[in-house]
């Protein structure tokens, strides 16, 4: 990601090191929410819990409620961790700053409806809390972006932003798939506002949090925000992502964060041959591309003369198979050979169609 200084009020509190938020998905009780963040407290910097849970299906457990507010209150008191969770909507919004939670963030589902970001932002015009914009649930840049304009035009000043993964059709090894180049765009347009990670809802299983982590490091995010819960199997949402206390600090104690700027010249050399490789190949990519291309609309004519249907599911089920069996033995993912085979696949299709 693109480097640039950031908000002071990040730098103020964080300097260089990455932000760290943790705790359970959902508060359930007030024994969980003691006996997690008793535990976590000695590491964090935020102590995460849901008090208003949206659920994308009826009949889920909803949240507690205002009374997770007094419960975040103890919490503070009792650990002195600072404290945040979800608002959805304009009364929530009010009722966490009367109870004064730290960090106020703006979940998935609530970033895709404008009008609900209005109403929060107005009711937060002018507030000195952190308030986070989880991307939207859709692979929207410009809904993500909408709203962290909202906020900023109501004069809140402690803006940032938490990439949590976006929803889409096809399976993947994700509950929500990362799309990295959406986060990287984002900080590319509002370089000075930080960007933390949710690995927990883009992985949906706790396997996957360590590598999605490091991952959001290398890639310079500004902090992680992790699901955390003192008996996860038991949790009341989101139980297969969580993960207890011990898990966490083992997680964070592997990660290695990134230097910012390559220091030494040598290696700046190094990764400059490396680029100039990545150039070439780039190049050769598209080269063969172009005459994949001009092979697959010649093929397009002969069936259009032969009055033969484009679509030959049949010959494009021999293309993936013989496709990812070689991504297999090249060490590339067959769910990343997949993706670019379906879109120049597509691509073949829309030409043949057009002549
Ligand atoms: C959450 O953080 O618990 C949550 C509901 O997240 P999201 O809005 O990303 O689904
Ligand atoms: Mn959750």
């Amino acid at each position: 990601m693109m480097e640039e200084t950031l908000d002071s009020w990040f730098l103020d509190l964080f300097k260089d090191k990455p932000l760290l938020m943790a705790g359970p998905c959902s508060a359930e009780t007030k024994e969980q929410m003691l006996s997690t963040a008793e535990q976590l407290k000695e590491r964090v910097d935020f102590f995460r819990a849901g008090v208003w849970k949206p659920r994308t299906r009826p009949g889920g457990f909803e949240g507690v409620g205002e009374i997770g507010i007094k419960w975040l209150a103890e919490v503070k008191k009792n650990t002195g961790l600072k404290t945040a969770t979800e608002v959805a909507n304009k009364d929530h919004a009010r009722l966490a700053i009367e109870g004064d939670v730290d960090l106020l963030w703006i979940g998935a589902r609530t970033t895709v409806s404008p009008f609900v970001v209005q109403e929060i932002a107005h009711q937060l015009r002018g507030t000195d809390k952190i308030v986070l914009v989880k991307n939207p649930v859709s692979p929207d840049l410009s809904l993500w972006i909408g709203a962290i304009e909202r906020l900023q035009k109501e004069g809140i000043e402690k803006i940032g932003a938490i990439h949590r993964g976006f929803s889409v059709y096809e399976k993947t090894i994700y509950r929500n798939d990362p799309q990295w180049q959406i986060p990287i765009e984002l900080k590319e347009r509002f370089p000075k506002i930080p960007i933390i990670c949710d690995p927990s809802h883009i992985a949906g299983k706790r396997e996957l949090i360590q590598e999605l982590s490091q991952r959001a490091l290398d890639f310079n995010f500004n902090g992680l925000m992790i699901e955390t819960h003192c008996n996860p199997d038991q949790a009341w949402s989101d139980a297969t992502q969580q993960i207890t206390p011990q898990r966490f600090f083992e997680i964070v104690g592997q990660l290695k964060v990134r230097r910012k700027k390559f220091e030494a010249e040598e290696f700046e050399k190094e990764i400059k041959t490396m680029r100039c490789e990545i150039d070439a190949i780039d190049q050769k990519i598209v080269e063969l591309l172009g005459k994949r291309m001009e092979i697959s609309d010649k093929i397009g004519k002969i069936k259009m003369q032969n009055n033969v249907c484009v679509l030959q599911r049949e010959r494009w089920n021999q293309i993936m198979k013989r496709a990812t069996q070689m991504a297999k033995e090249k060490g590339v993912t067959p769910e990343f050979i997949e993706k670019i085979f379906k879109a120049i696949h597509q691509e073949s299709i829309d030409r043949q169609k057009g002549q």
